[in-house]
């Protein structure tokens, strides 16, 4: 089977490269010259573990290939995905769908009979019937069913979560298109994963549900872990005990600065606008977005605290500023709320980040890039740690100490015991503990 990928971002080329492991023909369309230049010579653009074995040995196999060249890409795949960026919409907080219709136009003069055109980007709901409508008076010649796959991957652990789903989510009203894409993912079905086929506009709100949902989750832990901290309880505790009861489970409560990257932000902002626009407001989710808005800045508050009240003059360390670990994905990261605010309030703050440097450098001016996390203490202040990367779990917190001015770590993500930076001479302040 011929399948085409629009968009060699974090999903499509995520998604590409394990449909042409599974031994699909797949290829991978971008607009990015530069991207392209990268992919062609075998090298992913972007820092995903286990992405370039899999992209060389597909590649060398022909299984895998990247081009510009989208009229050839189209001719002949059994199905298009659409997998460029829905990013939020300025002003409005809307999902931004004009790199969506803008492939539908593009795409539209190059299909052939039967198409089966398959968002796998976030797309509000109606989105698939709106793609439906303009290409139905862009080609009336034509045969196609516009389907709904919308893609739960997480960065930073995105060909596990590919290749082993908890489940695959079609939204599709086409027999045929449904036959098409059964096939597809049988290599997944055959290992035990799920395929639901499902009306389109229940897949398309399912993936805005689940993120908003998760994002719930995360907020509801942050403000338990304050509750703690003002009676004396574990956040950590709280959580392994609540995380055992089967109806609520234990991922996603993991107290921290309050949640980022390229989906929970704007994910959530558009399935508010979506529930006001259909006169069904979700008040919930719009609490925890104020709530998480709030989050980030009460976090620059605690580093102020942490060195006496004044940042003026202070040196700040930060290690880690990536969304998470595992990736270099730096869209809507706490990082990008917390650090400004330690700047325009007079500290000088020293960043290190195993992977995030490229992406974060213009989009945090202002800052001393260090080459590792033990140099970020140098002279410092207070260290806040912002992205719990692995290795800065068993970082020599003595000699950490030794190369700081001042003594205090504000670990945002809990990496560390306290007993343990305390014994080091730190002044250790973590969440909800
Ligand atoms: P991205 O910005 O990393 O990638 C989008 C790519 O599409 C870019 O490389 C861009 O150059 C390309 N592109 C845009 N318009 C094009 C066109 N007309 N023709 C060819 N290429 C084009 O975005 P992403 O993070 O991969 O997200 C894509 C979609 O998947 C979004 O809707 C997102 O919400 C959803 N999603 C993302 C994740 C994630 O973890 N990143 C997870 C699940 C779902």
């Amino acid at each position: 089977m011929k399948i085409c990928m629009i968009g060699a971002g974090y999903v499509g080329l995520v998604s590409a490269a394990c449909f042409s492991e599974f031994g699909w023909q797949v290829t991978c369309v971008d607009k990015d010259p530069k991207r392209l230049q990268e992919l062609d010579a075998g090298r992913s653009p972007i820092y995903e573990p286990g992405l370039d074995d899999i992209m060389q040995r597909n590649m060398q196999a022909g299984r895998l290939q990247f081009t510009a060249d989208l009229a050839g890409a189209v001719k002949d795949a059994a199905v298009v995905f659409l997998a460029v960026g829905t990013p939020m919409r300025r002003g409005d907080g809307y999902a931004d769908l004009s790199h969506v219709f803008a492939a539908v136009e593009e795409i539209a003069p190059h299909l052939e009979s039967f198409a089966v055109i398959t968002t796998k980007s976030t797309v509000p709901v109606g989105t698939s019937r709106e793609i439906e409508a303009r290409l139905r008076q862009l080609r009336p010649d034509l045969d196609f069913a516009v389907c709904s796959n919308p893609e739960f991957l997480r960065e930073g652990s995105a060909i596990q979560d590919f290749t082993h789903p908890d489940r695959v989510l079609v939204g599709t009203d086409s027999d045929a298109a449904r036959e098409v894409l059964d096939r597809l993912y049988r290599p997944l079905a055959l290992r035990g994963s799920p395929v639901m086929f499902v009306s389109r506009e229940s897949a398309e709100l399912a993936k805005y549900a689940a993120n908003a949902f998760l994002a719930l989750k995360i907020s509801f832990i942050n403000e338990v872990a304050d509750l703690c901290e003002e009676i004396g309880a574990d956040v950590q505790q709280v959580a392994a005990a609540i995380g055992k009861d089967r109806r609520i489970g234990d991922k996603f409560l993991h107290p921290g600065p309050g949640y980022g990257g390229s989906c929970f932000p704007k994910d959530v902002s558009a399935l508010i606008r979506t529930g006001r626009e259909n006169k069904a407001p979700l008040s919930i989710i719009e609490q925890v977005e104020r709530v998480n808005h709030e989050r980030k800045i009460a976090m620059s508050g605690r580093i102020e605290e942490a060195v006496g009240g004044s940042l003026r003059g202070k040196t700040i360390g930060i290690l880690g500023v990536t969304f998470k670990p595992n990736t270099d994905d730096m869209r809507d990261a706490p990082s990008l709320v917390i650090v400004p605010m330690l700047l325009e309030r007079g500290a000088q703050v020293r960043v290190f980040d195993p992977q995030g440097r490229k992406q974060a450098e213009p989009m945090l001016p202002g800052v001393a890039w260090c080459q590792s996390a033990l140099d970020v203490a140098d002279g410092a202040d207070a260290i806040s740690v912002l992205t719990e990367w692995n290795e800065f779990r068993a970082l020599d917190l003595k000699e950490l100490r030794r190369r700081m001015k001042g003594n205090a770590l504000v670990d945002l993500r809990n990496i560390f015991m306290g007993k343990a930076a305390e014994e080091a001479g730190l002044a250790y302040r973590g969440i909800g503990r």
